[in-house]
């Protein structure tokens, strides 16, 4: 196997996906707020993506980078690399478009800014509906809006469906109101807890795009210096990470706000998941890894510990790659996002070396109960994933 060819895994509706994918959200500047497409910086790293062996691509409505996503693939399609069919092309619907009735319209929307016929892949992007100023809309049940999903699926706009930041409670309410169980999971298991506010209770995710997306509320709120340093303290503390723990859907699925465990790397979601066979996409792979994105009190490693650097000296490979793997390992699927050509190709070899059981005790032993960022301006939400502030 050539190692930039990433395996494909089975998803529970017949359909395959690739076990590894880019990222393209572009998450947020040094001085705090959002990072914008300017021009062709994501299309760019698609289509080297696409030279280097990817063949599963993940965006957003609220990413902004659906336009360029689709020239890559366009051009790459053009030039003969890939067909169409070659592709697993992920996008994403906002939490203002939850209405049943929003749905279709908003998935016919980005298609036609990726310049697709259907995705491969359609995932509700939280369980929180709001409204397009950013307030709460809780009239809206996530899982009215999975029934909306289904008829997308049904009328081939997406091959797949399937959810993102849903908890295990979620996933079982979900499984207990359609017979259609979510292809794909796409969540944080893992979180590393760097900011410990005296509201921070629980294990809270921060939405990649920022909570409230483009909205009035959300520029306001991130004009204020607090809530800057706050995000920039706290902005790269989301995803799977080796080397963390999040305990908190364990506490949700066991009711609510209650306390969390120390377990690791959510073995009972992903146990859960397996059960069901929903895959899991793991985003936001490296966590606190790189000292420019890592908070100043987030837990170790960085990318020069010295147990990753001897690990991806033996293998020839660097330590991003090795934390990568150790991820597969988890047999979760990592979408690293890197608008680098040399990262963009580096990160995608992986299927060559194999991490021993020791190696991999060695990256379990990472773990800590950190807690991600609170999103509190969502906790009212009857549909607020995490565990709340008590
Ligand atoms: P990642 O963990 O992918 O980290 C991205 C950062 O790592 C960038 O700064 C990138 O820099 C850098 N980087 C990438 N590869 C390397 C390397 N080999 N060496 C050194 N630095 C490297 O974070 P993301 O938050 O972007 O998560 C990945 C993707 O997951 C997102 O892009 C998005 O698609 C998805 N996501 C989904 C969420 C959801 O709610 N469903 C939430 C968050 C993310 P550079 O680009 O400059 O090379």
């Amino acid at each position: 196997r050539s190692s930039g060819v990433a395996p494909l895994l089975k998803l529970n509706d017949g359909r395959s996906v690739p076990s590894f994918g880019l990222g393209t959200w572009l998450g947020f500047s040094s001085q705090g707020g959002r990072v914008e497409p300017t021009g062709h910086e994501v299309e760019d790293a698609v289509i080297w993506a696409i030279d280097a062996g990817y063949r599963h691509i993940d965006t957003a409505h609220i990413y902004d980078t659906e336009t360029q996503v689709g020239r890559a693939i366009k051009k790459k399609i053009s030039d003969g690399t890939v067909k169409r069919e070659d592709l697993f092309v992920t996008t994403k619907l906002w939490n203002d478009k939850h209405a049943p009735e929003a749905v279709l319209p908003a998935l016919r929307a980005s298609l036609l800014k990726l310049d697709l016929e259907y995705v491969d892949l359609y995932l509700i992007h939280w369980p929180v509906a709001i409204f397009p100023n950013g307030s709460l809309d809780n009239s809206i049940d996530y899982v009215d809006t999975w029934r909306a999903m289904q008829e997308a699926r049904a009328q081939g706009l997406t091959r797949s469906i399937g959810v993102s930041n849903f908890n295990e409670g979620m996933l079982r309410r979900l499984a207990a109101s359609s017979p259609v169980v979510p292809a794909m999971l796409q969540v944080e298991v893992c979180t590393s807890r760097t900011l410990r506010s005296p509201h921070s209770r629980g294990c809270h995710a921060w939405t990649a795009s920022g909570p409230l997306g483009d909205s009035p509320l959300f520029a306001a709120i991130v004009t204020t210096r607090k809530f800057v340093e706050h995000v920039r303290s706290t902005r790269c503390q989301r995803g799977v990470h080796p080397w963390t723990t999040c305990r908190r859907v364990d506490a949700e699925s066991r009711g609510g706000a209650g306390r969390l465990n120390l377990n690791l790397q959510q073995p009972s979601l992903l146990a859960y998941c397996r059960q069901q066979n929903i895959k899991v996409t793991a985003y936001t792979p490296f966590g606190s890894l790189f000292p420019s994105k890592a908070a100043p009190h987030a837990p170790p490693p960085r990318v020069d510990d010295p147990a990753l650097v001897a690990m991806a000296t033996k293998y020839n490979k660097t330590v991003p790659q090795v934390a990568l793997r150790y991820l597969l390992d988890l047999g979760v699927i990592p979408i690293p996002k890197s608008v680098t050509q040399s990262r963009v190709q580096q990160n995608i070899q992986l299927f060559d070396f194999s991490l021993t059981p020791e190696e991999k005790q060695t990256l379990q032993k990472f773990d800590r109960g950190y807690r991600t960022i609170d999103v509190l301006h969502w906790k009212d939400s009857p549909y607020y994933p995490f565990e709340k502030p008590v």
